[in-house]
C-alpha cells in the first residue's frame, strides 16, 4: 500500500485511507502528502471536466488507493446541491464570487462534508476495519451542522459535535440541536471555539495514548479540517472557478487568478495552495480575517502570537485564534521539517506564541497575502454590495469582499479576483438585516422573512423549515468535561 501521507510532526506515515480513518496522526500532527507537486496530475485536463468529474479526478490523485471514487462522488453530491456545478461563480462588481453555500445546510462546509462520510465508510470497508468509527467534531457553527447532515444514520459511525455555548448564531444553534438520527450527539461547551477544538484534540490524545478503545470495537476520527478527507474535496472548487473564467473568456488557460478566502482554521485557503501545487495557475491566496487577525500578523511578520483577546464578531465561523491547518503550511514552507513544526506547536501550547525564521516567512509570502476587516467595515460592505450591486452576501463573505477591494487597489496585477463565499446570508439574518435596513427587530425567523421581503432573495428551504422543528439536544458541559463526555458516549471508563 502507498503510505504517501506523513504526519506534520514527522513520526508517522499512513495510507490515504488510514489517514482519513484516523483524522489526526498519533503524534498529534496532521497528515499531509509532502510530494503533492510531483504527483501525476494533468491540471489542464482537469479543467475540461465537469464538477463531479473534477471531484473524481482530484480526489483520486490526492487519495490514491480508493477504488470506485466515481461512485463515491456521485453518491456524495447527487441531488444535494441547488445547482449541477455545485458551486456557481457570479460576477459582482469587479470581483467574482464563488458561491460555496448552495448545499444541504447552506454552508460551504457541505462541499467537503457531503464527501467525507463516503470516504470514511469506503476506507473502513477497504481496509477491513470492523470498528465503529466515532467522529469527534469541534464547530464554530457551520461544521457541526454540515457534519451532522453528512453522518446522521450512516452505518458504522457515531458523531459527537461540540459547539461553544453562546458562540454560534441562533440559526446555527437551531440547525444543530434539532438534528435527528440515531447516531448523533450534540453538546454545548461553556467556552469559545478554541476551547472546543483544544478539548477535541486533547480527547484524541488521551484516548489514543491510553489505548482506551483497544478491544472496544470503536475508534475515533474527525470531521474537522484536520482530517485530510475533509480538506481534499475543497480543492475542487478552485478548479471549478478557474474553468468558469476560461469558459466565459475572461482568461486564457495559464493566466493566473487570485483567490480571496475568509479564513478561520486555514483549511479552505490551504486547499487553494494544494490546488496550486497540483499546477493550477493560482496567483495569490489572500487570507481575509475579521478582528481576530492573528493570521494577518503572522503572514506579514512571521510571529504567531495568540496572546490577544478573543473577539466575538458577526462572522463567528472565523472567530479563531489557533488555526489548525497552518501547521500543514508550516510543514511545507519549512521543507517538510517535522521537528521544526513540532517545536512551533509545543511553543504555541506552552507560551501561546512562536516565531518562524525569515526563510519560512519568505516561502509563505511567495503565495500568500493577508488583510483584515473590522466589524464596521463588514456592515458597510454588506450594505454597499446590496445597494450598488444588488448582491446579498453574508458576514463572512463581506469580510472577504472588503479585503478583496483593498487587495485589488494595492496589487494592480489585473488578474481576476475570485472571492470565496462561505455561507448563505440567511444564516446570519440579524447582522445582514441591520446592514441593509438599519434595524433588526424580531427574532431570527422574523428577520429572515424581512430580508426576503426587502431583497426577494429566496430563503433556503433547510433554514425556512427550522422553526417548526423540535429541539432534541440540550447537553451543556464545562470545558474541562469534554473527555468525560466522549467517554460516556463511547461507554468506556478512563
Ligand atoms: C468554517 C468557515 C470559514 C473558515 O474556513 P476555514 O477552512 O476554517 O478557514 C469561513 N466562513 C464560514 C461561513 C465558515 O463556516
Amino acid at each position: 500500500m502507498n503510505k504517501c501521507y506523513k504526519s506534520t510532526r514527522g513520526n508517522f506515515t499512513a495510507t490515504p485511507a488510514a489517514a482519513v480513518l484516523q483524522g489526526i496522526a498519533p503524534d498529534g500532527g496532521l497528515y499531509i502528502n509532502p510530494g503533492l507537486s510531483e504527483i501525476d496530475f494533468d491540471w489542464k485536463h482537469c479543467l475540461t471536466l465537469n464538477s463531479l468529474e473534477k471531484a473524481e479526478y482530484i480526489l483520486s490523485a490526492l487519495l490514491p488507493g480508493y477504488e470506485n471514487m466515481k461512485e463515491l462522488v456521485v453518491r456524495a453530491y447527487t441531488g444535494k446541491f441547488e445547482t449541477e456545478d455545485l458551486t456557481p461563480l457570479v460576477k459582482v462588481g469587479d470581483s467574482y464570487v464563488l458561491e460555496l453555500f448552495r448545499g444541504p445546510t447552506s454552508a460551504f462546509k457541505d462541499v467537503a462534508l457531503s464527501m467525507l462520510p463516503q470516504l470514511i465508510t469506503a476506507a473502513r470497508a477497504e481496509s477491513g476495519v470492523k470498528n465503529e468509527i466515532v467522529i469527534l467534531t469541534a464547530t464554530s457553527g457551520d461544521t457541526g451542522k454540515a457534519a451532522l447532515e453528512g453522518f446522521h444514520d450512516v452505518d458504522g459511525t457515531q458523531i459527537i459535535v461540540f459547539y461553544p455555548d453562546g458562540g454560534v448564531s441562533p440559526i446555527q444553534r437551531a440547525q444543530m440541536v434539532t438534528q435527528e438520527g440515531k447516531n448523533v450527539h450534540v453538546c454545548a461547551v461553556k467556552g469559545n471555539f478554541d476551547d472546543c477544538q483544544r478539548g477535541v484534540k486533547e480527547a484524541f490524545a488521551a484516548i489514543n495514548s491510553s489505548k482506551l478503545l483497544e478491544g472496544s470495537g470503536k475508534s475515533l476520527s474527525s470531521a474537522n479540517s484536520i482530517n485530510i478527507g475533509r480538506l481534499a474535496p475543497q480543492l475542487v472548487y478552485y478548479f471549478v472557478a478557474y474553468s468558469e473564467l476560461v469558459n466565459n473568456g475572461r482568461i486564457k488557460v495559464g493566466d493566473t487568478v487570485d483567490y480571496v478566502v475568509p479564513t478561520g482554521n486555514f483549511g479552505d485557503i490551504l486547499a487553494g495552495y494544494f490546488a496550486k501545487l497540483l499546477g493550477l495557475p493560482v496567483g495569490r491566496l489572500v487570507c481575509a480575517a475579521n478582528s481576530n487577525d492573528v493570521l494577518v500578523d503572522f503572514i506579514n511578520t512571521g510571529v504567531y502570537d495568540a496572546r490577544r483577546p478573543f473577539m466575538r464578531t458577526t462572522s463567528p465561523s472565523m472567530d479563531i485564534l489557533v488555526s489548525s491547518n497552518l501547521e500543514r503550511l508550516l510543514y511545507l514552507a519549512s521543507g517538510c521539517n517535522g521537528e521544526f513544526v513540532a517545536d512551533c506547536m509545543a511553543k504555541l501550547k506552552s507560551e501561546s506564541v512562536y516565531t518562524v525564521p525569515a526563510e519560512v516567512t519568505a516561502a509563505i509570502s511567495e503565495s500568500f497575502s493577508a488583510g483584515r476587516c473590522s466589524e464596521e467595515e463588514t456592515v458597510e460592505e454588506i450594505a454597499k454590495l446590496w445597494n450598488n450591486e444588488h448582491y446579498l452576501c453574508d458576514t463572512h463573505t463581506a469580510v472577504a469582499m472588503s479585503v478583496a477591494e483593498k487587495y485589488r487597489a494595492e496589487s494592480k496585477t489585473g488578474a481576476p479576483v475570485v472571492v470565496l463565499s462561505t455561507a448563505s446570508p440567511y444564516k446570519f439574518p440579524g447582522a445582514v438585516l441591520k446592514a441593509i435596513s438599519g434595524s433588526c427587530e424580531g427574532d431570527e425567523y422574523e428577520q429572515m422573512n424581512r430580508i426576503n421581503e426587502i431583497t426577494g432573495v429566496p430563503i433556503p428551504r433547510n433554514l425556512a423549515c427550522l422553526k417548526e422543528k423540535k429541539e432534541l439536544h440540550s447537553d451543556v458541559i464545562e470545558r474541562d468535561e469534554l473527555l468525560n463526555y466522549v467517554l460516556s458516549v463511547l461507554d468506556v471508563k478512563a
